[in-house]
């Protein structure tokens, strides 16, 4: 096997791989129709309930093909109820995709917004739930990766539980990484794709969640073909494939990718990646940069740097000189403050933080930017 150049990607996904998974998608060409075929898919549906810690008696997983947001439109469009209405709460990008989803799809909803610094406010969620009993499923993300702040899905599931709703949590940024425990944390429905925890590639997404709940939503309206959840779910249970033509070698990349994680172990990984976000921080703080969320509210797996105000400052100029050292920074996706984003996904560890803010120092004093970065207010 021979090495492939090794980047440090420190964007929020795809992240860097190990080389044994990217070889793992060269495989003889098969039909994805043989038995063989699903019979890898069966383990890696089972694989998949058992990173949350699923009972496979309750919980599913229904994989499709796509990137991670086909999980968000698939959640949401199946999984309301004729008649009733969604409860989106959003502080963040992530969130905010799923309102625009009610919004293609023309289903009643509310858009609860909170500050994209701010955690959601627990009373003002009941309040609204109180008012509209017709809210059947409430949706929000776990780490918002636009800023990485952590939401509080175990409260927001109890109370989206006590007034009959479901619950649907984008988990994208922390599946197979921050530990979750589907049930104890009060989730119905959660969702990730291979490219982010799972440290594999682009083009599989699955939903992993209740069984009861899916087979209660075959009456729903059907409000799209390819993603429907229990269609695609149907027909796994009865032939054991995807409906439509899987990615085939994502798929195979990603049962790589799984017998590495239980290899490295959940506690063990959730240790790197925080070895590796504590890394980001002290780099960040030993050049003065700022942060977007306080440190108590960090999700430990996105760095939201705040841009200086040093007129040297260019982020294209510090991210190409980066770039061509075999590193990647990723801008922010807040529209009212200019950041950046460093992110501990992937198969990195804290050496490969060192060695990228060796480069990112020289990158700013090639650009001209003084050290430590200064900020005007
Ligand atoms: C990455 C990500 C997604 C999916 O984005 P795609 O570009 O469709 O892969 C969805 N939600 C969250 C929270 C994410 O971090």
């Amino acid at each position: 096997m021979e090495s492939i150049k090794r980047n440090v990607l420190l964007n929020p996904g795809p992240s860097t791989t190990t080389d044994t998974v990217k070889y793992a998608q060269v495989v003889p060409d098969i039909c994805p129709r043989e038995k063989e075929f699903a019979g890898l898919m069966k383990g890696l549906r089972e694989d998949l309930v058992r990173i949350v810690h699923g009972d496979p008696g309750k919980y599913t997983s229904v994989l499709f093909c796509g990137s991670g947001t086909i999980n968000i439109d698939v959640a949401i469009n199946s999984l309301l109820p004729e008649g009733k209405k969604v409860l989106v709460i959003n502080n963040g990008a992530y969130s905010a995709r799923a309102v625009e989803i009610c919004q293609y799809y023309g289903l009643p909803h509310i858009d609860l917004q909170f500050p994209v610094d701010q955690r959601p406010d627990l009373a003002a969620v009941e309040a609204v739930l109180k008012a509209n009993p017709d809210i059947a499923l409430v949706h929000t993300t776990h780490n918002e990766t636009g800023t990485g702040i952590l939401n509080p899905i175990r409260e927001i599931g109890a109370l989206a539980h006590r007034y009959g709703a479901v619950f649907t949590v984008d988990t994208t940024s922390t599946y197979a990484m921050r530990p979750i425990d589907i049930e104890k944390d009060n989730i119905d429905f959660c969702m990730a794709s291979a490219q982010k925890g799972l440290m594999a590639f682009t083009g599989l997404s699955f939903i992993v969640g209740s069984r009861a709940i899916i087979e209660q939503s075959k009456g729903y309206p059907r409000r799209s073909y390819y993603c429907n959840l229990f269609l695609q779910y149907d027909f796994f249970e009865r032939t054991g494939e995807m409906h439509f033509t899987p990615p085939v070698q994502t798929i195979y990349a990603t049962i790589q990718a799984l017998k590495e994680y239980w290899a490295e172990g959940e506690e063990a990984k959730w240790a790197r990646h925080t070895r590796v976000f504590n890394a980001i921080n002290a780099g960040l703080d030993a050049l003065g940069f700022r942060q977007v969320i306080k440190p108590e509210w960090r999700a430990g797996l996105v760095s939201s740097a705040i841009y200086p105000d040093d007129p040297n400052w260019s982020f294209e100029k510090v991210h190409d000189y980066c770039y061509e050292r075999g590193f990647t920074i990723y801008p922010g996706k807040i529209s009212t403050t200019n950041t950046f984003r460093l992110c501990a996904l992937g198969a990195i560890d804290e050496q490969d933080i060192r060695d990228f803010f060796a480069v990112f120092r020289d990158a700013l004093a090639a650009a001209g930017v003084k050290t430590p970065v200064v900020y005007n207010a």
